[in-house]
């Protein structure tokens, strides 16, 4: 399908069209849950040799020790998955620099001490806060409307402008007719389709 580029310029598409971007994101769902769930079962049987072998003998405190682990992976892994799992659209309604240590210049030097948040509003009247890179909070201005699909770690804005995107797996910016993210190969994917995804369209 032609894209017209900020020029206006109708350039062929280099990434996912709608149709692969659906099935793309269905499939990266499903590996990230199973991948994370997977590592979850695998672990439990190693923890139990080592337990086991670490006790001398195959006792109830093997087991206690094991139960006691599995809950708190568990709950680590549930509430990780749960928020990688998230969907929402939301308005970008404050941006700021939280600083650990009182900064020394306001020139907006950053001495590694700062980090970039980004707070969300979602639909749902949720509050999400988004710890970015210098470049991602850059990226998004305040009022700007924004999504997130899930499984996927980024948002993006729900109207593309200018020449850059977002990639939605590593939070690089990307240029807007990169056919995939330089820096995590993840391949380009239709804008609207991600969007109508995320808002469950
Ligand atoms: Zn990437």
């Amino acid at each position: 399908m032609p894209y017209d580029n900020c020029d206006g310029e109708s350039v062929p598409w280099p990434g996912l069209s709608a149709e692969q971007t659906g099935v793309w994101l269905h499939r990266y769902q499903r590996n990230a849950r199973v991948y994370a769930w997977g590592f979850y079962v695998a672990l439990l049987p190693l923890v139990f040799i080592i337990i086991w072998t670490s006790m001398g003998e195959l006792n109830a405190d093997v087991f206690w020790s094991l139960g006691f682990f599995a809950l708190v992976t568990f709950l680590l892994a549930f509430f990780s998955q749960r928020t990688a799992e998230a969907q929402w659209v939301g308005v970008v309604v404050d941006k700021y620099i939280k600083t650990t240590t009182p900064p020394r210049h306001t020139s907006g030097r950053n001495g590694g001490s700062g980090y970039f948040c980004i707070a969300v509003l979602t639909k749902q009247n949720k509050k999400v806060l988004i710890r970015a890179s210098q470049a991602v909070y850059a990226y998004f201005a305040l009022g700007d409307l924004i999504f997130k699909a899930p499984a996927l770690n980024w948002p993006e804005k729900a109207t593309l402008a200018g020449s850059t995107r977002m990639c939605l797996c590593c939070g690089a910016v990307l240029q807007q007719l990169e056919a995939a993210c330089p820096r995590c190969q993840a391949p380009v994917l239709d804008h609207d389709a991600a969007f109508r995804f995320s808002a469950n369209e």
